[in-house]
Order: structure tokens, then C-alpha cells, then sequence
């Protein structure tokens, strides 16, 4: 962890000294070596919190990036369940970095447990995740005009095995100086849309809040899904037309016998 409790106040890592854990208050030691960044261990044991992950340099730039009173917030749940967020955002948005592979299960406890999850993956971790990635994006449609958002029909390769289809945001990180790819919430059953944004942006939007009390980020993310709800809901009514429709001529060659759905064809 990259905080401890010192004399009441929130600390960063510094040797020799003693901490207590923001999570369950047992002791902790500054670990100041350097090879890792300093951070603070739980004394003879592991963690806490069995959703933390052993921290890289990736968790601790990203996390950076953000003010440090968003960043490790312990999160308590009704049940008395306990968690340490990466980041919290002030309007309520908490991003998690996920460097390593995650089971599916401890996947959808973290999307019931937070109310409004940003996964940031990174998409480093194999060397061929970008290439497959790419390669399927090239199948993918941009089907709403005048809208930068593309639809994958289908989903090829381990790095979106586990993270397409997802009901909250993930955001892919193939490095520094590219894009963040931006997973949409899974919407209809058409495939799973997709966007980008850079990093900058991406931080910048979930920064302070603006006058209405959220974030750009919020702001964006609920633009993104109106629209594509509409387009999915227009789909469908197109869908149902064609369906449904009575070929008047179609009708009387066939002596009036009506008949329904799909295969209604002169
Ligand atoms: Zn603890």
C-alpha cells in the first residue's frame, strides 16, 4: 500500500517507520528498498483486503495521476465487508488498476461491491493482446454516424475474453503514448461497443466536479450510452418491422392464408 496510518495522519512510506493499516488497523512497515516503490506491509501477514493486488510501478504511476486523498480509500459495506479502492473519485466513480489475471468471480464481486467501477486493465501483460486486439478491431463497424464509436460482433482473443461484455466501464492499456481503448457497458445483445480516449483526457474528465456535481467522465459516459441505446432500440424496431409486416400482394397470392414472422417473401 502506498498509505499507512502515522500518528493519525495518512503517510506515505518512509524508513523505519511504524504504520497502522487504513483497512483493519493492524500494524505496518515501511518497506524502503530500491527495487520497489516504497510502500507499507501488513507485519507477518498478508494483506488485508483479499482483492489487493501485489502493486507495480504500472498501479503506482497510474494512481499518481490523481489527487492523494482519492487515492487507496477504504470502502465499507453495509455487512461490514471492507476494501481498499485504488481511487475514488469526488463524484463517486472508483477505478481499479488490474495488472494480473483475475478470476471471473472476484471479477463480479468487485462490480456488485463498488457502485460505479472504472476497470483500468493493462493490456501489457501479454505481448500478443495488443496484436489480437487490433485484428479484431478491424471487423468492427462504426454503425452510428457522425459517432465515434465502433461494435464489435464478436470478441477474439484472452484479453477480451475476460473483459468484453462487462456491465461497467474497462478502459485497455497497451501503453504510455497510446490510446486508452474504452469498453462500454454491455447494452443490448448486439456486440460489445467500444471507443478511445487518451489518457490525459480520461484523467482530466473524472477530475474536479463541474457545476451540476459530476464529472465529465459521467457526463461523457452517459452520453455515450443514450445514444447507443437509441441506436439499439431503433435497430430492434427496424427488426420487428420486417418481421412483422403484411405483404399486401404476397396476401392475396396466397389465398389468404395469413402467415407470421420471419419468412413472409413473395
Ligand atoms: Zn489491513
Amino acid at each position: 500500500m502506498k498509505y499507512a496510518i502515522v500518528n493519525g495522519e495518512r503517510s506515505e512510506a518512509r524508513r523505519g517507520l511504524v504504520g497502522e493499516c487504513p483497512a483493519c488497523t493492524s500494524e505496518t512497515i515501511a518497506k524502503c528498498g530500491d527495487i520497489y516503490a516504497h510502500h507499507w506491509a501488513h507485519k507477518g501477514r498478508r494483506i488485508c483486503d483479499p482483492w489487493w493486488e501485489n502493486e507495480t510501478e504500472w498501479h503506482r504511476v497510474w494512481k499518481n495521476l490523481f489527487p492523494a486523498e482519492w487515492q487507496e480509500v477504504v470502502h465499507l459495506a453495509d455487512d461490514g465487508e471492507k476494501h481498499i479502492a485504488d481511487v475514488q473519485t469526488e463524484d463517486g466513480w472508483t477505478i481499479e488498476f488490474q495488472h494480473s489475471l483475475i478470476k471471473p468471480e472476484e471479477r463480479i464481486s468487485r462490480e456488485e461491491f463498488y457502485e460505479n467501477l472504472v476497470w483500468v486493465v493493462d493490456g501489457k501483460l501479454r505481448p500478443t493482446y495488443e496484436e489480437r486486439f487490433l485484428k479484431s478491431l478491424e471487423y468492427a463497424p462504426l454503425p452510428i454516424p457522425n459517432f465515434p464509436v465502433a461494435r464489435f460482433r464478436d470478441v477474439k482473443g484472452r484479453l477480451l475474453d475476460q473483459w468484453a461484455g462487462r456491465p461497467v466501464h474497462v478502459l485497455i492499456d497497451f501503453g504510455e503514448q497510446k490510446p486508452l481503448w474504452w469498453l462500454i457497458p454491455k447494452q443490448g445483445i448486439r456486440g460489445q461497443w467500444i471507443t478511445r480516449v487518451s489518457r490525459e483526457q480520461f484523467v482530466q474528465a473524472l477530475g474536479p466536479k463541474n457545476e451540476r456535481g459530476e464529472s465529465d467522465f459521467a457526463r461523457t459516459a452517459k452520453n455515450y450510452i443514450e445514444v447507443i441505446r437509441n441506436f439499439e432500440a431503433m435497430e430492434q424496431r427496424a427488426r420487428t418491422i420486417r418481421t412483422t409486416t403484411v405483404d399486401p400482394l404476397a396476401f392475396r397470392r396466397r389465398g389468404g392464408v395469413r402467415r407470421r414472422g420471419p419468412g413472409w417473401r413473395l
